[in-house]
C-alpha cells in the first residue's frame, strides 16, 4: 500500500468541454489535495463517450484556470491491460460470473427478496456450465461482481458516514469494455489516490467502488463528493443551458481569470467580481467552510456574442 498520505485527482470523461461545474469541481480537487498535502493526478477516463480532442481542450481550460498536476496525464484507455489482469485474478478467484441479460431482461426480472431496489436480480448468478455455454452462442457475457454483501459504508469528508447498496455490478460490459466502477477502484489504487473529490451525483456509487477496493486488498480513499452545479429549474447543468463551456463564456467576454472569480465568488472564497489565483484561494481554503448546498448558476444564452 502506497505510504499516506498519497494523492487526490481530477478524473474527467472527455466526451466534450467541461462546463463550469465540471470546472468548479476540478477546482475543489486540487484545492482539497493541496490543502492535505497531497499530489494531485489528472485522468482522462476515455473508455468509452469520446470526443476527439476533447482532452486536449479539457486539459487547455484547467490550465488557463491555473491548475497544475502531476505529469504525466494517465488515460484509461492505455491501462486495458492492467483491468484484464485484475479480471482475470478475480475470475479465478471465483468472485465474479458471467451475464447473458439483456437490459430489459433485468427490469422485467422479479427482484430477489430484500434486495435493494434496482439491483441486479441475480439471474445469471447460479447459471451451469452447460447454460452457460447454450447462452454463450445467442450473445457475449458481460463479466459481473458476485457481491456477498448487500450494501457498504463509505466516509466523506461532507457527508459523513454514507452508506449504500452494493449489488452484483458490472465490472466489463459484453463488448469487452472494462466498466467504470472496476476502472475507477483500479486506477486509483495503482496511482496512490486516496483521496477522491468529485460530483455528488456520484455518490452513490462510492459505497461499490469503495467494496470492490476492499475486495481487491486496498484502502477505499477517503471520499469528498461536493455539490452540483445545478440551473435556474433546478437540473443538473448541461450544455444547452446556455454559455457553461470556457469556450462559451470567452465568447462572451469573461476570460479564464474572470471564470475562476465567479468559481471562487460560488465557493464563497472571493468577494462577487474579485480576481483571485490558485495560489490565493489556496490559503483561502477550508474544507470545513465548503457550502453545502448545490450552486445555481444561470447562464446567458450561448450564441449571443458581445
Ligand atoms: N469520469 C467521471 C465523470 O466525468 C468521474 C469519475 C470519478 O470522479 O470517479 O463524471
Amino acid at each position: 500500500m502506497p505510504p499516506l498520505p498519497g494523492s487526490g485527482r481530477f478524473a474527467p470523461s472527455p466526451s466534450g468541454d467541461l462546463h463550469i461545474g465540471n470546472l468548479r469541481t476540478a477546482v475543489l480537487a486540487r484545492l482539497f489535495a493541496t490543502a492535505t498535502d497531497r499530489g494531485f493526478v489528472m485522468r482522462m477516463e476515455d473508455l468509452d463517450r469520446v470526443q476527439p480532442g476533447a482532452d486536449v481542450r479539457q486539459l487547455a481550460d484547467l490550465r488557463a484556470l491555473g491548475l497544475t498536476w502531476d505529469e504525466p496525464v494517465h488515460y484509461q484507455s492505455r491501462r486495458r491491460d492492467a483491468y484484464r489482469s485484475v479480471i482475470d485474478e478475480m475470475v479465478s478467484a471465483g468472485t465474479t460470473f458471467e451475464c447473458f441479460c439483456t437490459r430489459r431482461e433485468i427490469l422485467e426480472a422479479p427482484s430477489a427478496p430484500h434486495a435493494p431496489q434496482g439491483a441486479y436480480p441475480g439471474t445469471c448468478r447460479e447459471l451451469t456450465a452447460a447454460q452457460r455455454a447454450r447462452r454463450h452462442t445467442e450473445r457475449p457475457a458481460a463479466i459481473r461482481l458476485r457481491a456477498d454483501v448487500a450494501s457498504f459504508t463509505v466516509h466523506d469528508r461532507l457527508h459523513g458516514e454514507f452508506t449504500g447498496d452494493v449489488d452484483d455490478f458490472v465490472l466489463v460490459r459484453n463488448d469487452g469494455t472494462p466498466a467504470y466502477n472496476l476502472a475507477v477502484v483500479v486506477d486509483d489504487a495503482a496511482a496512490g489516490i486516496d483521496q477522491v473529490v468529485r460530483g455528488d451525483d456520484l455518490l452513490t456509487s462510492a459505497p461499490r467502488q469503495a467494496y470492490l477496493a476492499t475486495l481487491l486488498g486496498h484502502r477505499p480513499p477517503e471520499y469528498a463528493h461536493v455539490p452540483m452545479v445545478l440551473n435556474r429549474d433546478g437540473a443538473r447543468l448541461a450544455k444547452r443551458d446556455g454559455a457553461v463551456t470556457m469556450a462559451d463564456l470567452a465568447a462572451q467576454g469573461v476570460d479564464a481569470g474572470g471564470v475562476l472569480s465567479v468559481i471562487a465568488a460560488s465557493l464563497g472564497l472571493a468577494a462577487e467580481g474579485e480576481r483571485v489565483t490558485m495560489p490565493v484561494l489556496q490559503e483561502r481554503f477550508s474544507p470545513e467552510r465548503l457550502p453545502r448546498e448545490p450552486w445555481i448558476f444561470v447562464p446567458r444564452p450561448a450564441s449571443v456574442k458581445r
